[in-house]
């Protein structure tokens, strides 16, 4: 039987996080990974661009990755206010996250944008985290799994890997908004996504990370990742600070 997926707890600080009081924050949860000797998962944060520098101080030594929380298609150009996957990696970062609802609804950003971008993340040697996601009104209607077949279907490349590639479901009425999936719609979605995974990456889909995300919290972390085809967390509000996120990061640790 094939190993289950090292889990990975990320937190996406959007557009949040002034400088001293997200530093302390992050170095708050490095020392709490540094004195922790069974790591059972991987962590990440991805804050606003302009803490990608000084956090990478603050998190030195600590296994904690960075991330970034979009990046552009081109590797370098006339791109005002947009990031490179290439400078993601120059200043730091393992990670991108591409097609965050957010990103899809703020700026129109389609599948095949979304797969450009996870593209240049895979050129750059990030990894990419992809999000899908149902609006409320299409699981209303019955088309969350079609959605996120069609969302897969278009923003995944040719070529991804289980090192290259997470995936985050996040249904878009979760976010941010206090609901969440139950864990049998988790189950539901999760395991469709593992079963189009494994039809078009083999092996490797098999092995690709699946985290859940919307409205993950302290109080409910440890029954959704117990959810069959759960290999971690997209955490936005609770990342915030260390004594929101670290107990969620210790349902996986
Ligand atoms: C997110 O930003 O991806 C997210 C899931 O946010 P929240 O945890 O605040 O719902």
């Amino acid at each position: 039987m094939a190993r289950a997926p090292r889990p990975l707890i990320a937190g996406n600080w959007k557009m949040n996080g002034r400088r001293a009081a997200g530093l302390r924050e992050a170095r708050k949860l490095a020392t709490r990974m540094r004195n922790q000797k069974q790591r059972r998962c991987d962590v990440l944060l991805c804050p606003p661009a302009t803490l990608l520098a000084p956090m990478r101080e603050a998190l030195r030594g600590s296994r904690i990755a960075l991330g970034g929380q979009d990046c552009h298609a081109a590797a370098s150009g006339a791109h005002t206010g947009d990031i490179a996957a290439e400078l993601l990696a120059d200043t730091g970062c393992g990670y991108v996250i591409v097609g965050h609802s957010e990103r899809r609804a703020d700026h129109g950003e389609r599948s095949r944008q979304v797969r450009a971008k996870a593209e240049a993340a895979h050129r750059a040697g990030l990894r990419a985290i992809i999000c899908v996601g149902e609006t409320a009104a299409e699981r209303r209607r019955g088309r969350a799994l079609e959605v996120v077949g069609e969302q897969l279907r278009h923003s995944l490349p040719k070529g991804c890997t289980a090192a290259s590639t997470v995936i985050a479901y996040e249904p878009v009425w979760a976010i941010g908004t206090g609901l969440t999936a139950t864990p049998d719609d988790v189950a539901e979605v999760h395991g469709f996504i593992r079963d189009r995974l494994r039809r078009r990456f083999k092996a490797e889909g098999a092995g690709m990370r699946i985290l859940y995300g919307g409205s993950v919290k302290p109080g409910n972390a440890a029954e959704l990742m117990a959810v069959a085809d759960v290999d971690g967390a997209l955490v936005g509000g609770a990342s915030l600070t260390a004594a929101d996120f670290w107990p969620i990061v210790k349902t996986c640790l």
